[in-house]
């Protein structure tokens, strides 16, 4: 309406704010970095593990007897140890995702973005390279950036077309990010082994899409900071932003703009 002063979203994005507007209007805008890092981050090793193991596919074989005798090769997926993880977007979910995957053995980190990010990178001898590098290098792909118009349909079909066959796409960051026509074809043809996704245009995904009838896609509906602890602190934060903007005070959390 004509008299909006102060928005308080419930989210670190905000890609689904029109800031120009926004920005000429003079309205000031709350938001929630930080609280929600480690609940995103947590979800994003759960859906790679998910995808990269088949979890979901697994669990379904037990229900309906697909479970049989013992075979070598049945429901193998691949493994972290001595991996390359590419991460799009080593910022505050990026790193955390980092942090937590060190530890099952990841034997080089790639990641990409604006730029290189020394001191954020060091923690994990984290390495700077273009995005077709990271693509073609990567056994597991995260993003986990911003979307922005630079970043929007970033994984597309050259980019897919660069990975291994065997590597695993995950996206916990904007669905827009992502081509998803083009992630339904690698998929499919078996171009790249498994999609694990927590984001997706539209939301709700309809029932019917396509992605739905593939086994070696996993897809969440945008549970990354759900957590009953995370989304309490998020909503006493985003309260608190906009009490502070409805007074005229400094916010807990200000989006610049
Ligand atoms: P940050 O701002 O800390 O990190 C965003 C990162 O995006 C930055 O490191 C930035 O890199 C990177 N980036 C920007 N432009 C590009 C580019 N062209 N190519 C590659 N990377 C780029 O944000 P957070 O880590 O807190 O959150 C990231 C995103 O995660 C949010 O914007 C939101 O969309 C999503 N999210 C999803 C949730 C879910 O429920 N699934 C929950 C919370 C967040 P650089 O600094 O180099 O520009």
């Amino acid at each position: 309406g004509p008299g909006l002063k102060v928005i308080s979203t419930l989210s670190v994005g905000f890609d689904h704010l029109a800031l120009d507007e926004i920005k000429k209007r003079g309205i000031r805008v709350g938001y929630t970095p930080d609280v929600l890092t480690d609940a995103t981050a947590e979800l994003s090793v759960a859906l790679l593990l998910s995808a990269c193991r088949r979890l979901p596919e697994a669990a379904e074989q037990v229900k309906s007897g697909g479970w049989t005798t013992w075979k070598p090769l049945w429901m193998c997926g691949y493994g972290l140890s001595d991996s390359t993880v590419g991460i799009i977007g080593l910022g505050r979910i990026g790193q955390a995702v980092a942090r937590r995957l060190k530890p099952f053995g990841v034997r080089k980190f790639l990641y990409t973005g604006s730029g290189p990010k020394p001191e954020s990178a060091a923690e994990f001898g984290a390495e700077f390279v273009p995005l077709t590098r990271l693509a073609e290098e990567s056994d597991f792909v995260l993003v986990t950036c911003a979307l922005t118009p630079a970043t929007q349909g970033m994984c597309n079909k050259d980019f897919f077309g660069r990975m291994k066959k065997t590597s695993v796409f995950v996206n916990t960051s904007r669905g827009a990010v992502v081509n998803q026509e083009d992630l339904y074809n690698a998929l499919a043809s078996g171009q790249i082994a498994a999609a694990g996704l927590d984001v997706t245009t539209p939301e709700p995904l309809p029932t019917d899409h396509p992605l739905l009838s593939l086994k070696n896609c996993v897809i969440l509906p945008h549970i990354g900071s759900a957590t009953y602890a995370t989304r309490s602190t998020m909503a006493v934060l985003a309260a608190n932003n906009l009490l502070a903007g409805l007074r005229g005070e400094p916010m807990p959390h200000e989006l610049k703009l």
